[in-house]
């Protein structure tokens, strides 16, 4: 591409024929004259034929030896006709002839024209030492001529030949010059010529900017000259810098307009050259086909008339193509025929470039096939890396199978696993049913049989109500009774003494009804006192049998034989228990074994159990028991209705009391009876036995000290009830103590006050305004020595608590019982 503009010099030629009018002969004689015409051609025509045919007409007019004048121009025509035919070497051959003649003539202008167009031929074709030398020779000559038009002309031819043998700075002067000159002539064909070989060389610097300056400069002039061959060259220089700045359509619209003005002057060199061009640009753009086209296009029209410098360039372009395609064998061949076109234009020198072409056309294609063989190697490594890729892929699959294998096989597990407990839930849950369910079963047979007890319990109530009523009232009753027949004045001594005797009775049975109401609520709340001491048993069962054989209300029947038992000695028969406790159960077994035996025998008694237990028992031949009633019987205010039988008198509540009471001394109470045939309660308790001469008899003393004397004494009785004060008046007469009463509590404080002799005074704690509590307290500030004994019908335990917090000494709980009560006064009198 960058030796395509050779034909530049086509249009230098012409100029070269401006000063061609040498022969003087008249125009009218030779119109018709092919001497005529071949002058006419000479001067103005740039048709080749017409031009060989008027040289050929001339040359046959000439006798062969004949070196005239004519016979050289008509060599000269005919040799420029050759060159613009692009037949060099013919040209050069006849412009040759030429020079030999013009030579021989001293012809100096002619022979630089003929010398410059065979230095242009040789350049054209690519022989540049030639070309050079013969321009060399036209411009010696030119310049002694002085002919500056032609010597400017030929300055540019050389300019041509150092540009396309690549010394641009050699050719840029020449250009200047040549420029400058055909400037200072105003030769505007010239200047706009060179302006275009000034703006290649431009090019060719890669001063792209400055290239384009001078090009377009001769465009404008081109323009203006209306030079079709003179435009076509200089678009197509204008397409070549484009191409080099990589404005390709720019480049393309350009090489377009050039190979449209080539062909109107059918200039086939530069249709070669631009389609040349066009097929570099289409290569940039990979477009390989189209460039193949130009290729082809530019290459037919170079060979035939041997233009090698397109020839050359077109080798260089086919190479290109097919190393594009891949077609490396083909490419390389194609750089040979390169090779050896440059070794034909440039000879020997050109030789090495040619090797040195060839060796970096080899390394090209050696690192083409190392690029090639690496892309196989890489391909190679690739597949290998795939099939690794693979292999990989592969166990990974695998992997991820035992995995998810492993994974189901937990999850199978951890089912089966839940499964199991989910079974095992289940069958707890119905265990958990069934222990519900009987749970349910049980809760309901409870709830039943609360229901029943609640049933009975309300049946107990009025029972209950219906007893206590019937049992208050009865001995209420008698006492109101004979209280009232006592008032009637009339009655014999003895029936007074029968019916006091009664009302006596009766209080007692009233009194042992409210005990027993009393017991039972101290047994609820645990204040029921215990005092476990020494008890003799022989005693104890002594006073029993004196109590139930002498008492005339339970030995009603004759029937009955009472039995006492006593299984041990006097001195083993001692044992650690509450004897008043003990001796009140045995006084309730025995009551209600009178109560409810006709005839027959009663037994009581005791003997020892195993283990370490002594039992205590009341035994009777009477109505008996049905043994489902065994525990019910002890059942608070039950009482059963024995078949047959009459509704017997109590409340109740003496069989639970002494259940209650056997329970707080460590023993339990029994029952075996038939209906029919009797009954045997037992008590059972702990048999500890204590030796005579250990610890003090208590029962025994009560007998012992049951005769009291106090005749030096004085009592001071604070007592508001009059009965009552009779009653304790009665019971300290045979001691021979002094009484004094008083009813109210400011008059025992006044009394106290006065008298220092007052021994102990006996305190009713519920006395009208000043309390027994108030009166204490003020008593014992001015005489706290003074023994006081509370005596209260409050039973409840605390009130023992109170008296003493008041200031008594002691305490008697109402009714008096007298034992008791001498017992205490005892204490602080004796
Ligand atoms: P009470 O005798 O006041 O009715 P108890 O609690 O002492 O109350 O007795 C309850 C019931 O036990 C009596 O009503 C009676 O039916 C029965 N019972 C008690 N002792 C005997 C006995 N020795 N023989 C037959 N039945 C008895």
């Amino acid at each position: 591409m960058k030796h395509l503009f050779s034909f530049i010099t086509l249009f230098s030629l012409l100029i070269t024929f401006q000063g061609f009018s040498q022969d003087q002969q008249s125009l009218d004689s030779i119109r018709n004259n092919p001497i005529y015409q071949l002058k006419q051609v000479d001067k103005s025509c740039q048709n080749p034929e017409v031009i060989a045919d008027a040289a050929n007409k001339v040359l046959a007019l000439t006798t062969n030896s004949e070196n005239t004048a004519l016979t050289a121009k008509a060599y000269q025509l005919l040799g420029k006709s050759n060159w613009m035919q692009n037949n060099y070497i013919l040209a050069i051959d006849l412009l040759k002839k030429s020079v030999n003649i013009y030579q021989q003539l001293n012809d100096s202008t002619e022979l630089a024209h003929s010398l410059n167009l065979i230095g242009v031929c040789y350049q054209q074709k690519g022989q540049y030492d030639q070309a050079l030398d013969y321009l060399q020779q036209a411009l010696l000559i030119r310049e002694k001529l002085k002919d500056k038009s032609k010597y400017a002309s030929t300055l540019n031819n050389l300019g041509i030949v150092y540009r396309v043998t690549g010394h641009l700075e050699q050719s840029l002067i020449y250009y200047k010059k040549g420029y400058s000159i055909f400037k200072e002539i105003g030769d505007k064909n010239g200047y706009s010529t060179t302006e275009s070989n000034i703006g290649l060389i431009y090019n060719q610097l890669e001063n792209y900017e400055d290239a384009l300056s001078w090009l377009l400069k001769s465009l404008e002039t081109k323009k203006e000259l209306k030079d079709t061959l003179g435009l076509a060259s200089t678009y197509e220089n204008l397409g070549q810098v484009n191409f080099n700045i990589a404005n390709y359509t720019k480049a393309l619209e350009c090489l377009s307009s050039a190979i449209n003005l080539f062909k109107v002057i059918n200039n086939q060199h530069g249709l070669a050259v631009s389609n040349s061009s066009i097929a570099a640009i289409y290569l940039k753009r990979g477009n390989h086909d189209k460039a193949f086209e130009h290729i082809t296009a530019s290459q037919n029209i170079a060979e035939p008339s041997e233009d090698y410098a397109i020839i050359k360039d077109n080798y260089k372009l086919l190479s290109d193509y097919y190393f594009a395609k891949g077609d490396l064998p083909k490419s390389r061949e194609m750089m040979n025929k390169y090779a050896e076109t440059v070794e034909k234009m440039f000879g020997k020198q050109v030789s090495e470039k040619y090797a040195e072409l060839t060796a970096g056309y080899e390394t090209e294609q050696k690192e083409y096939q190392n690029k090639l063989l690496q892309a196989n190697l890489q391909i190679e490594k690739y597949k290998l890396q795939r099939s690794k890729d693979s292999q990989l892929f592969y166990i990974l699959i695998i992997i991820a199978f035992i995995l998810l294998m492993i994974y189901t096989m937990l999850l199978l597990y951890r089912l089966r696993k839940k499964n199991y407990e989910i079974e095992k839930i289940n069958s707890d849950l119905n265990v958990l049913n069934l222990d519900l369910e009987e749970k349910i079963n049980a809760r309901t047979k409870d709830l039943t049989e609360a229901l029943k007890k609640a049933e009975e319990s309300d049946e107990l109530k009025s029972a209950f109500l219906a007893n206590m009523s019937h049992e208050i009232r009865t001995p209420v009753n008698g006492m109101l009774g004979f209280a009232r027949a006592l008032e009637d004045e009339s009655i014999t001594t003895e029936d007074r003494k029968h019916y006091v005797e009664i009302v006596n009775r009766q209080g007692h049975i009233l009194l042992q009804i409210i005990n027993d109401i009393v017991n039972i609520s101290k047994i609820d709340v645990g204040q029921f006192e215990i005092k476990k001491t020494a008890c003799f048993s022989n005693t104890m069962l002594n006073d029993l049998y004196s109590m139930f054989s002498s008492n005339s209300f339970h030995n009603k029947n004759s029937n009955i034989e009472l039995r006492m038992v006593k299984s041990l000695s006097d001195e083993r028969c001692i044992i650690f228990t509450d004897p008043l406790r003990l001796e009140q159960i045995m006084i309730n077994l025995l009551d209600n074994a009178f109560k409810f035996t006709n005839e027959g025998y009663i037994e009581f008694g005791y003997a020892l159990d195993l283990p370490n237990k002594i039992k205590f028992y009341v035994k009777d031949s009477g109505i008996g028991i049905p043994e489902d009633q065994f525990k019910k019987i002890f059942n608070r205010f039950y009482k059963h209705k024995h078949q047959q039988q009459p509704l017997y008198g109590g409340a109740g509540i003496g069989l639970s009391i002494s259940k209650g009471i056997a329970e707080l001394i460590d023993g339990e109470i029994k029952v075996e009876s038939k209906v029919g045939e009797g009954s045997c309660f037992s008590i059972v308790i702990p048999y500890i036995p204590i030796s005579a001469a250990y610890g003090s008899n208590e029962y025994g003393e009560k007998i012992k000290k049951s005769n009291y004397s106090w005749p030096n004494k004085t009592i001071l009785v604070v007592e508001d009830d009059l009965i009552s004060y009779q009653y304790i008046e009665v019971l300290l007469k045979k001691t021979g103590v002094k009484m004094v009463h008083v009813k109210n509590g400011e008059d025992a404080i006044e009394v106290c006050q006065i008298s220092k002799n007052t021994d102990l005074v006996l305190m009713d704690m519920q006395l009208p305004f000043i309390s027994g509590y108030e009166a204490t307290q003020k008593i014992k500030t001015f005489q706290p020595n003074l023994p006081i004994i509370a005596q209260t019908a409050n039973v409840m335990n605390n009130e023992k608590v109170r008296c003493i917090d008041a200031g008594c000494n002691d305490y008697i709980s109402k009714p008096i019982d007298p034992d008791e009560f001498m017992s205490v006064l005892a204490k602080y009198l004796s």
